[in-house]
């Protein structure tokens, strides 16, 4: 009955017991996994946001605790694998018309990210409608726009035509049509001026350097439109009724000062050598970073995830054990806490750009993101279940191996309610595991759903269910057991869908 789970190797050679694995997964209690969580999701720790000294100091513990239990460093330059991490900062934004000044988010706004550093001086724009180019419409057709500065409306007709899946009328595909006919600038005349929310200082944290070929793009109210064409509002909508529209003198000048900041964070990793199998290999993945402080509020995050992170830490151990015992897996395991997540899963991507050990060799990533609570909404026995995503989508391997090791350890319940691609939530997209899927490598994510402390302060130690968790832990552990173990890598033979 348990076959699946006990290398066929090993008990030739060792004549171990049938429960071979049992033993160290008693490893995995509720009070181990209490332990380490108080230490991560603490209040030392302020949330642990990418970039921050708390996240520096969690990376710091994850480390020393790898190196305590012997494992080896999981990359060249230590367990740390360090990454540059990006941020745009506004300085100022400055923009004149007609000498008369204009304020932000009270009459124009930009995007930190696109946004291009420089004083720039308008003398003439091209009043270029719509700014829509599809199937049915180019409204720069009479137009020489070539290093001008243009003015379009936001929107536009309904009987505009998504061209290759895109929108025609959002911005964003205007602005492209623009920068592909070399255009200067660009100034969209847009509603809901002033704002109700104001500009962030800082833009998103992003990876590797933005595009060399910016475009500024200025966002602005009517006013500042009619202004800059030297038109009242009424003329301006009449301008754009009759097409062709063409060339305006203006007078305006316009100064952004942003900053990028270069900022580092890490993943923490450590491996875990093979035996026969050593050049192959299986990710064991969480996230150690959370969202931070915000004021006096600490985002302690214990469920995101520093369930996942401690389950890591302690799946690390019972296979640390196994090694000393002479037991080590045949497959080489690689521990592995990333940070970035919160941020648009950075540090995964990173690791994916550069992985340490070649993806074409890594087995499967078995992820943990949040296994410590319960989803209030979960309709069977919520204290025993887990929510089991991906684990169908590029091989048939997996399905059978998670069901199998349930089945002969736990018999908890497998709920795969939010494996479906199409799926409302797109869990499938939102952690780690999808940047290795992405890469083709076989993935499973194990999830406990979300809740009212989802993203909240209230994120913390005391609601975590930790009898609950050590199962979820001892459900990853079991599989990793499998897969490191088994005769073969699990088969890619499943297309793969982006
Ligand atoms: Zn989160």
């Amino acid at each position: 009955m348990l076959i699946t789970a006990i290398p066929a190797f090993a008990q030739k050679q060792k004549g171990l017991p049938i429960d071979f694995p049992n033993k160290y997964a008693q490893i995995i209690t509720a009070g181990s996994l209490k332990e380490k969580l108080s230490v991560i999701a603490g209040p030392e720790m302020e949330g642990r946001e990418t970039a921050s000294a708390g996240q520096k100091r969690a990376a710091l513990y994850i480390e020393s605790f790898f190196q305590k239990l012997g494992l080896l460093p999981g990359t060249t330059g230590g367990y740390q694998m360090q990454f540059p991490i990006y941020q745009d900062s506004l300085v100022e934004a400055i923009l004149k018309v007609n000498a008369r000044p204009y304020k932000l988010d009270e009459s124009f706004y930009l995007n930190i990210a696109s946004a291009v550093n420089g004083t720039f001086e308008v003398k003439e724009i091209v009043l270029a409608s719509y700014g829509i180019v599809d199937s049915v419409h180019n409204d720069y057709k009479e137009l020489d726009v070539k290093g001008k500065w243009v003015l379009i409306l936001e929107g536009g007709p309904s009987t505009a035509a998504p061209t290759d899946g895109k929108n025609p009328l959002s911005t964003t595909a205007k602005v492209e049509k623009a920068k592909a006919l070399g255009v200067k600038g660009i100034f969209v005349m847009t509603s809901g001026f002033p704002r109700k929310t104001v500009s962030e200082t800082k833009g998103r944290m992003y990876l590797k350097k933005p595009p060399t070929d910016p475009l500024p793009v200025i966002s602005v109210s009517s006013d500042v439109a009619h202004e800059l064409l030297g038109l009242n509002p009424k003329q301006l909508l009449e301008s754009i009724k009759n097409v062709p529209l063409g060339v305006y003198k203006s007078n305006a000048q316009f100064t952004i000062n942003k900053r990028t900041l270069l900022l580092q964070s890490s993943n923490v990793l450590a491996l875990l050598p093979g035996t026969d199998k050593k050049d192959e290999y299986v990710i064991i993945t969480s996230h150690y970073d959370h969202l931070g402080k915000k004021g006096k509020d600490i985002y302690y995050g214990a469920d995101d995830d520093g369930s996942g992170t401690t389950g890591v830490l302690q799946i690390a151990e019972a296979f640390a054990r196994a090694k000393n015992e002479g037991n080590s897996p045949r497959r080489s395991i690689v521990f592995m806490t990333v940070s970035g997540e919160e941020k648009g899963l950075l540090g995964s991507e990173f690791y994916t750009d550069y992985p340490s050990y070649p993806l074409a060799k890594t087995s499967v990533n078995l992820n943990i993101d949040m296994v410590g609570r319960v989803d209030p909404n979960y309709k069977g026995d919520s204290s025993n279940y887990v929510y089991i995503i991906g684990d169908d989508k590029l091989s048939t391997d997996l399905k059978t191996v998670t069901d199998s090791v349930n089945k002969n350890y736990l018999n908890m319940e497998l709920d795969r309610r939010f494996n479906d691609l199409k799926d409302v939530n797109r869990y499938y997209y939102r952690s780690d595991h999808y940047n290795f899927a992405k890469n083709g490598v076989p993935v499973i994510f194990y999830f406990n759903g979300t809740h009212p402390d989802y993203h909240r302060p209230t994120d913390t130690v005391d609601k975590i269910n930790f009898d609950l968790m050590s199962k979820r832990v001892k459900l990853v552990f079991y599989t990793a057991w499998d897969l490191a173990n088994r005769n073969e890598m699990v088969k890619r033979n499943i297309a793969l869908v982006k």
